[in-house]
């Protein structure tokens, strides 16, 4: 048995322990114009240009103006609990040892986990010394499953390779093939300079929520179940 219930469509299967599990609606991601505007950026870019990695959440309010955000020192991604939209992480200005202007493969595997897969975040940030780049999965074209999970894993990881092997890692023309390549499989990646306006339509995240309504329905069921089987019981 299958059904949609709020984003998610619930798959049951089994007659004696009926087991369900989600996945991610296909047609019913809700998307949103976001805007971050100048002094978070600006704040934001003081925390790229630091040594080290920094990373946090970002809260949009109903217009699509920054709400809050959060800062915290390091690679480990803060995990988003409802509400969050955005997330992001910086490059530091290190060109001697990393090559800090385009998303490694790391970070486009953690964003089709955390905006496809696990649709924890809508878009990820990454703040760069050059760009800023505003990514997410497209869910809505991808059929999603666990092989495909490996799949597109291991595609990213063999693509970095292949473009590594054929590019000079700090050019343009890495960079930029690089991206279009991750571009055709299903990322969807806006880059900005930080003199441009910081404004883009992010998929939006399913938010689970209860209410009487559903908490009555259950019951009902649930005291259906109870009667059914107590007359069974009676008539044996
Ligand atoms: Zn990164």
């Amino acid at each position: 048995m299958n059904f949609i219930y709020g984003q998610r469509e619930w798959h049951c299967r089994g007659s004696k322990y009926t087991r369900c599990f989600f996945s991610n609606t296909l047609q019913n991601i809700k998307m949103k114009k976001v805007h971050i505007k100048q002094s978070v950026i600006s704040e934001i870019r003081k925390l790229q240009r630091l040594p080290h990695e920094s990373n946090g959440k970002i809260t949009i309010d109903e217009d699509g103006e920054v709400d809050k955000w959060t800062h915290r020192k390091g690679q480990t991604m803060e995990a988003c609990t409802s509400g969050c939209i955005l997330n992001y992480h910086t490059h530091p200005p290190d060109y001697e040892n990393l090559y800090p202007d385009h998303p490694s493969s790391t970070d486009m595997k953690y964003i089709y986990h955390a905006t496809c897969s696990r649709r924890e975040v809508g878009s990820h940030l990454i703040f760069t010394p050059k760009y800023i780049y505003a990514i997410n999965f497209s869910c809505k074209t991808y059929k999603r499953s666990f092989s495909n999970f490996w799949g597109l894993r291991r595609k990213i990881d063999q693509l970095f390779e292949e473009l590594a092997a054929a590019h000079d890692r700090a050019s343009e023309s890495f960079r930029t093939t690089w991206l279009n390549e991750l571009r055709l499989i299903g990322f969807v990646i806006r880059e900005f300079r930080y003199t441009e306006r910081v404004e883009f339509e992010s998929p939006t995240v399913p938010t689970l929520t209860i209410n009487t309504q559903d908490i009555l329905i259950v019951l009902v069921l649930i005291l259906t179940s109870l009667y059914v089987a107590n007359v069974l019981a009676v008539r044996t």
